[in-house]
């Protein structure tokens, strides 16, 4: 009798995206299993494409002349469980997409390498003095460099043959490593086994929680920074182990930080993975083949390491739940909690959100009872939390301070080097540059239709409401005040940098941003410069924000706090909120009292105030109640609709087209606003046109666009347009 194999084939077209029955060949039926990557031919030509194994069967509706054979197996173990593929077909349906892309999602990038690539590193012999030809010199910088290289890079980047590489490995100056055996990531010989700290009442209680076995629902742990969060989902993990299962971490990818890395090594050595973007594909590929065979049984990573392919799970921790990178912005635009909601609910795992400040999505599943809400409100080690002043930079202004430090700051910091401690300066760069707000008074520029900033566009020099698309023409004077001081907003790092060696010229200072840490390994070279109290100030964007625990740190400076409350985006306040919370959290870890000076246009803004005093209650119940009036999310969905093409005209069209069928639909409760050009109205020569859906039952929502796409589809066919639609996500579009 023979066996097919229900094929997904790995081509993210929709109309290709079923099931295509492939026979097994004989050779094949005792290692064909459910799960399994195949190579099968496809169309006319036959040619060999990847695929993947979703369900077998014994009849087929295929004739049996036309059926075709599955040509390989790559693997010689299925590559998604049941529940894998399960977490696939429902990511099809929830995010509208096509199951190959759900699964090709869950694969590392690397699956395709030889995992036995040999790597080429330096070794620990050192070359004072001895004697090497101008190719070897040249050959040891590169490795040097770039940390670990495979042979091939090097020659072809220094355009060399392999002998020069070959002699200094005879010599002992390079090794060669298997990137099999080495996890350049993590050098686990270096971290020593650290005894866990006697938790406090908060933290048992907290735990006791989440260790009942009746208790199915997620849960909220809301601690404030540094209050022992990362102890409870170790000492989780430390159970959920004895239990045979395994545990997933993730974190945001700026906070991935070798510091995190030891805590969890520290504790659980070999058993823990890393899965980085700045890792290779063949180091996340074998991150993952580690997961998958069970040598691994932690694995941290951001977002994509939910997808860990452990196959008894039993905890899923989301530290820093509140953070947007949590959604991807790619196809499959998933969200990480939702997937780490489902895969939890197969396995009876444990699902741990935490944060210093939930998300308001996540409170309000708490305040309702959907999450267990566990709070621990007093720090766990050492420290205090620290004092905080807002200054108030048009009073700067009038007094003739022109600088993007207060004189409060320039006092602080004058103050803190003078007693040899650190400052970290941080710029919240989110929504940089882009709102007009009056130095005088503080009036920012808001549309009166969503109450949110209008965007600055400096190519036709006019405001845009980022939601609904109204524009106007920039104002020369204040509405407000009437003064000539109205502007969009720009600071940046290097300007915060600049202005710092103007103000402080002994001081040593540091700049940690997407500019300054493009390089490999930049990241961690500038944190242990700082943590070794090799300098002392920290200029930075949000890298700097979080996690980090510089013990002499005893001043943060906020440069901009109304940068992001500004962003032209629902979320402005909440960022604001996390942000400021965070950048507090930096300062005063040692047991003397930090200071956190805010600087700010608009100090009588109640997020500010409220951040100031770390009052995050308060917060959530002010920001809630904005958010139901508004009907934005959680309250509301916003359905954006993103369509891009060459040709803007035809992107009009088509988008025009769209509105006018979702507009025929009159379906009550749903408001239409657009079509408008984006906020980014053209990137790489595509123009960008949306249209965006607001209502408050999500299902309607989602219906109504699946009615509305297949008519489009049918009604037009321009070559060229993309349509894509992002549920609840703004800030990019
Ligand atoms: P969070 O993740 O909430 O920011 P951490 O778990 O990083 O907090 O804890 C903050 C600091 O307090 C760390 O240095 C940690 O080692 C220490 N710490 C945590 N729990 C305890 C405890 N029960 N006793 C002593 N120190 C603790
Ligand atoms: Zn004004
Ligand atoms: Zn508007």
């Amino acid at each position: 009798m023979a066996l097919y194999g229900n094929v997904i084939l790995s081509i993210p077209s929709p109309e290709i995206d079923r099931v295509f029955d492939y026979e097994i060949p004989f050779e094949y039926l005792n290692i064909a299993e459910i799960g399994m990557r195949v190579k099968v031919p496809f169309g006319v030509k036959n040619k060999l494409i990847e695929g993947y194994i979703i369900d077998l069967s014994e009849s087929t509706s295929v004739d049996s002349e036309k059926i075709k054979y599955i040509s390989q197996f790559p693997d010689k173990v299925p590559v998604f469980s049941a529940e894998m593929i399960n977490t696939a077909k429902w990511m099809k349906e929830r995010y509208m997409t096509t199951l190959s892309q759900c699964l090709k999602a869950m694969l590392p990038a690397g699956i395709n390498l030889k995992n036995e690539e040999t790597f080429v590193k330096v070794s620990t012999k050192q070359c004072a003095g001895c004697k090497l030809s101008p190719k070897q010199k040249s050959v040891l910088d590169f490795v040097f460099k770039n940390d670990k290289v495979k042979p091939s890079v090097i020659r072809k980047s220094l355009g060399i043959s392999a002998s020069p590489i070959e002699t200094l490995v005879k010599k002992g100056f390079l090794e060669l490593v298997n990137a099999d055996t080495e996890h350049f990531f993590i050098n686990y010989n270096i971290f020593e086994y650290e005894k866990p700290p006697l938790l406090n009442d908060e933290q048992l209680k907290a735990c006791k929680s989440m260790l009942d076995k009746n208790e199915k629902r997620p849960f909220l742990l809301f601690g404030i920074t540094g209050s022992g969060k990362t102890e409870v989902y170790l000492k989780i993990i430390e159970e959920i182990l004895k239990e045979g299962k395994q545990a997933i971490v993730l974190v945001p990818e700026i906070s991935l930080t070798p510091l995190t890395v030891k805590r969890f090594v520290s504790r659980f050595g070999k058993k823990v993975v890393v899965y980085h973007s700045k890792m290779s594909d063949g180091e996340r590929y074998e991150a993952w083949k580690k997961a998958s065979d069970g040598r691994a049984s932690i694995m941290i990573g951001p977002r994509s390491a939910v997808f860990a392919p452990f196959k008894n799970l039993g905890a899923i921790i989301i530290d820093e739940e509140h953070e947007s990178s949590y959604r991807s912005e790619f196809t499959p635009k998933y969200s990480a909690r939702e997937v780490a909601e489902k895969r939890c609910d197969y396995y009876g795992a444990k699902l741990i959100l935490g944060s210093a400040t939930p998300s308001i999505e996540s409170m309000k599943e708490a305040t309702e009872g959907k999450y267990v809400l566990l709070k621990m409100k007093k720090r766990a080690g050492n420290g205090r939390l620290p004092m905080t002043e807002i200054v108030d930079m048009r009073t700067e202004l009038q007094n003739g301070n022109r600088s993007v430090f207060s004189l409060k700051l320039q006092e602080e910091i004058k103050n803190a080097l003078e007693n040899k401690r650190q400052v970290m300066l941080f710029l919240n760069r989110r929504g940089y540059s882009t709102f007009v707000s009056c130095r005088k008074c503080g009036y920012v520029m808001t549309c009166s239709n969503c109450s949110v900033s209008y965007k600055y566009h400096s190519g036709s020099n006019i405001l845009m409401c980022h939601y609904c698309g109204k524009k106007i023409p920039v104002p020369h004077v204040c509405p407000n005040c009437g003064s000539k001081y109205i502007k969009f907003f720009g600071t940046g790092t290097q300007k915060v940098e600049d202005e710092a060696r103007r103000l402080f010229p002994n001081a040593r200072i540091l700049r940690m941003d997407m500019d300054t840490t493009k390089k490999k390994g930049s990241i961690e070279k500038i944190l242990s410069q700082f943590g070794s109290e090799n300098a002392d100030i920290l200029v930075g964007t949000q890298m700097i924000a979080k996690g980090h625990d510089f013990k002499n740190v005893s001043l943060v400076g906020i440069m901009a706090a109304d940068i992001s409350l500004n962003s032209g985006d629902y979320r402005g306040s909440e960022n604001t909120f996390q942000l400021i919370t965070q950048a507090s959290g930096r300062a005063g870890r040692s047991d003397d009292r930090g200071k956190v000076i805010i600087q700010t246009y608009q100090s009588e803004n109640p997020v500010i105030k409220l951040a100031a005093r770390q009052d995050y209650e308060s917060f959530y119940v002010q920001e809630s109640a904005v958010r139901k009036a508004m009907g934005y999310p959680p309250y509301g969905n916003i359905f954006t609709f993103l369509f891009t093409g060459k040709d803007e005209r035809s992107v009009i069209e088509n988008i025009c087209l769209f509105s006018d069928i979702v507009k025929e639909k009159h379906i009550s409760n749903i408001t239409v606003l657009g079509p408008s050009q984006a906020y980014i109205s053209k990137i790489k020569n595509e123009y960008r046109w949306r249209l965006i859906l607001k209502g408050s039952d999500e299902n309607t929502l989602r219906t109504l666009t699946k009615s509305a796409v297949s008519i489009y589809k049918n009604s037009k066919k321009e070559k060229g347009i993309t349509a894509n639609l992002f549920i609840n996500s703004f800030s990019s579009i």
